[in-house]
């Protein structure tokens, strides 16, 4: 069957890596989540004292990109690749709303899109591939077959993080989840290079009252037609 790139963008908290990575199942595609690649280099410049809430030392992040290696590594019992920095599995460590706190600063950084970016490319050159971000369609795979552009207030994404959040064990309160969405949105849309912006070939799909299956078999319809 004819192999095909599924580029799925949109703001934070729209549910991309949940769809993802079911059309990715149910496809036999690789599923690439680049969030957790800007994630997993936050997580390094927290640890390394590089970024904290009054600076971030841009230079000296610059200077140790060499120094991160992220992998992903599939576990068969969860059904999904996880992420690694330098071997380490910190599929956990970069979900909290602390790494969400600094990642779309260190997200803004071209050099660190440029790393990432790359990497990307050469994880999706194959295609049979499903990638959610900011930029898939728009910067990482333009000539994408299917790009969706997922969309949902603000307030309806903020309450699915903080469920998510509050499951997982973590002291969250609504507000703080709230704040960090907007701000994030703002810091993505707003970004010189490589701005959350809908691709002009995209097909935007709101969510707001969709459930999981819902959406999955709109989606999954979207894809059996590009086949
Ligand atoms: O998708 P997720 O919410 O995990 O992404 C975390 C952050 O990483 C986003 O808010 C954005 O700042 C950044 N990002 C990006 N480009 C991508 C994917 C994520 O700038 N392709």
């Amino acid at each position: 069957m004819k192999k095909i790139t599924i580029a799925i963008d949109g703001f934070s908290s729209t549910g991309k890596s949940t769809v993802a990575k079911q059309l990715a199942k149910h496809l036999g595609y690789v599923y690439v989540d680049t969030g957790a690649m800007y994630r997993a280099v936050a997580f390094y410049a927290m640890q390394n004292g590089l970024i904290d809430k009054e600076n971030f030392n841009v230079e000296e992040l610059i200077s140790q990109l060499p120094n991160i290696e992220i992998t992903f590594k599939f576990n068969e019992a969860l059904g999904f690749a996880e992420v690694y920095l330098n071997d380490e599995n910190i599929e956990k460590d970069i979900r909290t709303l602390e790494v969400s706190a600094f990642v779309s600063t260190v997200a803004s950084v071209s050099e660190v899109r440029k790393k990432l970016v790359e990497q990307q490319q050469k994880l999706g050159k194959n295609k049979a591939v499903v990638m959610d971000g900011r930029d898939i369609g728009t910067v990482v795979f333009p000539n994408a077959e299917l790009k969706i552009f997922m969309t949902a207030s603000a307030e309806t994404r903020a309450e699915r993080r903080y469920n998510e959040l509050v499951d997982k064990g973590d002291q969250v309160t609504f507000e703080a989840v709230l704040k960090n969405v907007q701000e994030r949105d703002h810091l993505d849309t707003t970004r010189e290079d490589s701005p959350l912006v809908m691709a002009e070939d995209a097909i935007e799909f709101d969510n707001s009252n969709l459930s999981r299956d819902e959406q999955f078999e709109k989606l999954l319809a979207l894809v059996e037609a590009k086949l």
